[in-house]
């Protein structure tokens, strides 16, 4: 899985995507959804939902909620490069299996064995 949860990402397409590099869109992946290939980004591509009142939300009303968009809609964010890029795998040093940028190679996060 490219993205996870808690990753940066930049939106790369779709309506909240990124104007170019002066008005970058960048958010955190609150949800991954492997199955529909999808992932839940906070801020971005939110609908309102009308709920009736609860014990929870008393007034009922307006609700707003992330929906779901395409995976393939957002790039994980080097902190070197300050935008989104491609990642790849590799095993490091410590025989830690690592995603690294593909662009100033750089290490962005190690991958914990238990997914
Ligand atoms: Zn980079």
């Amino acid at each position: 899985m490219r993205i996870r949860k808690g990753d940066l990402v930049e939106i790369i397409a779709g309506e909240d995507a990124s104007q170019g590099a002066t008005r970058r869109r960048m958010a955190t992946v609150l949800q991954v959804m492997p199955k529909q290939g999808k992932v839940l980004v906070e801020g971005v591509n939110v609908v309102s939902k009308h709920v009736r009142p609860s014990r929870k939300n008393p007034q009922g009303g307006r609700l707003d909620i992330e929906a779901p968009i395409d995976m393939s809609n957002v790039m994980p964010v080097c902190s070197k490069c300050n935008q989104g890029v491609r990642v790849g795998y590799r095993i490091g040093e410590d025989g830690v299996k690592v995603r690294y940028c593909k662009k100033c190679d750089a290490v962005l996060s190690k991958v914990s064995k238990q997914k």
